[in-house]
């Protein structure tokens, strides 16, 4: 087998804390795997910026013109992290035998990197990079990621539990990829409905290397919630057999109401009458939300607008 021509793809959001470390602990990862022949001499580390407001794209823009393996792509604006991979991946693919996206902030392993090139030479289209002590993070975000992972297996979403974005896709696999038209990406969820021959590595993850995450807790969540909607119709099942639970629940106390009446008892009060007129109200409001999600995606859809769009392109050609 021929040796790999490999291309980093990493994401940055105002990152300009980090990316001196982070291009020169790469530069490290690149020379030396160039050196013991695991990949190709013209492999490259190709940073998008997404969106930046700091100086990350001055950064690596003088970076590239010192450094040839340094290539950089900048979105025209904030498009969040997994848009910004999908747009590396996607603008890049064409031009190596794999791909292997990981954070800016370098938390997963480098070390393993090697050992995912070793599982695409064996002939493995995709290999996940699985976390194995997550000890950088704290509990109260570390144990709902674990339940999250549990609620998607049981809604019938395939997804490698733990499993981010650190991870190798040969050309194969992103030109598949490339043939997914959602807007709404949830990549993790993507890759394993492929049914490509995969594997995985394990590791631990690290701390950030410095700066501060930029994924804000509301941007998490709607990354958790397309994650769901995206992938599994199991939420809107549910309502169907909640409505169904609440008719037959109701013909039941009309029974009841009927019997009493007859009976001569006193009709239920004002309050347990509120109290249910409320509780329904909120219940059908809520799961209408849940409706509405679906068609807002549908919308978001149909619409087919670009899903990203690259002001500069500095790494192709
Ligand atoms: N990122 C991005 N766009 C965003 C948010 C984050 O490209 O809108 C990048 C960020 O620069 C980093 C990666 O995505 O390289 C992961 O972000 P972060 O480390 O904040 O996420 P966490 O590790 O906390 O999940
Ligand atoms: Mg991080």
């Amino acid at each position: 087998m021929s040796i790999p021509k490999i291309i980093f793809i990493l994401p940055c959001f105002n990152e300009e804390e980090i990316l001196h470390d982070t291009i020169s602990k790469m530069e490290t990862v690149l020379k030396g795997l160039i050196s013991q022949k695991k990949i190709d001499e013209d492999s490259s580390i190709v940073f998008v910026d997404d969106g930046s407001t700091d100086s990350s794209w001055k950064m690596i823009s003088e970076n590239m013109t010192f450094k040839p393996f340094v290539k950089g792509l900048k979105l025209s604006r904030n498009f969040g992290h997994q848009l910004a991979i999908f747009a590396g991946m996607m603008e890049m693919k064409d031009s190596c035998d794999a791909i292997i996206t990981l954070d800016a902030d370098l938390q997963d392993d480098l070390d393993v990197i090697s050992i995912m090139i070793d599982k695409f030479n064996k002939g493995n289209e995709i290999v996940y990079g699985v976390p194995q002590k997550r000890i950088s993070e704290s509990f109260l975000k570390r144990k709902p990621a674990q339940i999250y992972y549990k609620l998607l297996r049981l809604m019938g979403v395939d997804i490698v539990a733990n499993h981010a974005d650190f991870r190798l896709v040969s050309k194969k696999a992103a030109g598949i990829l490339s043939k997914f038209k959602e807007r709404n990406i949830f990549l993790r969820g993507i890759f394993p409905l492929m049914g490509l021959k995969s594997d995985k590595v394990e590791y631990d993850k690290a701390k950030r290397i410095g700066g501060k995450p930029k994924y804000s807790i509301f941007k998490l969540c709607c990354l958790a919630f397309s994650g769901i909607t995206a992938f599994s119709y199991t939420p809107l099942r549910y309502i169907t057999f909640f409505g169904f639970l609440v008719t037959i629940g109701s013909f039941i106390y009309m029974l009841y109401v009927l019997i009493a009446k007859t009976m001569g008892h006193i009709i239920p009060g004002w309050t347990s009458l509120i109290l249910s007129i409320y509780f329904l109200g909120g219940v059908q409001i809520f799961f209408m939300g849940i409706i509405g999600e679906y068609i807002a995606r549908i919308y978001s859809e149909v619409k087919h607008r670009p899903r990203y769009i690259i002001e500069e392109n500095k790494a192709n050609g």
